[in-house]
């Protein structure tokens, strides 16, 4: 799809301020991204636990979006928003994310709730549970992975609406 490199991903983002993207810490291996096997990239970063980003394809071009990790616990049998797994192997956490521009100066945030490490891409490709005999369970798998694209992209573009 396309590639990634320091300079592209931090012109992704439609929510961070210059002095965010300027200590903004990359997330390892983003040069050589299979897109074929991951929907969005996501990482916490290592040196600020409270923040984190993600940068979605939309279209042909990445959007990245700046995310806070929020206080408060999601309860334990929470759903992420983005692949709902419904067998999910990792926490959730609540994200927030400042919307672009004005409104995102003035304190309008988003929230979210997504995969603790983003493991979304990994979670929609295992192969579903047989729903009913003669349940296409290949065609359930690329349903469930082209709703993460879309939640993804509509999640990011909901940010970047206002810039
Ligand atoms: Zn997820």
């Amino acid at each position: 799809m396309f590639s990634l490199n320091d300079t592209t991903i931090r012109d992704s983002f439609v929510n961070a301020s210059r002095k965010e993207l300027s200590d903004l810490t990359l997330p390892a291996g983003f040069a050589e991204i299979d897109w074929a096997k991951l929907d969005y990239l996501g990482w916490n970063d290592p040196k600020r636990p409270r923040r984190a980003y993600v940068v979605v394809p939309v279209g042909d071009v990445a959007v990245g979006v700046l995310l806070r990790r929020a206080d408060t616990k999601p309860a334990s049998r929470a759903q992420c928003s983005w692949c709902q797994d419904v067998q999910l192997p990792n926490d959730v956490v609540f994200f927030s994310a400042r919307r672009a521009g004005a409104a995102g100066r003035n304190g309008d945030t988003v929230g979210t709730l997504v995969c603790s490490e983003f493991e979304c891409s990994r979670n929609v490709r295992k192969p579903p549970a047989m729903a009913y005999i003669g349940f296409d369970v290949e065609a359930a798998r690329l349903d469930r992975i082209a709703s993460l694209q879309t939640r993804a992209a509509t999640f990011v573009d909901d940010i970047r609406a206002t810039a």
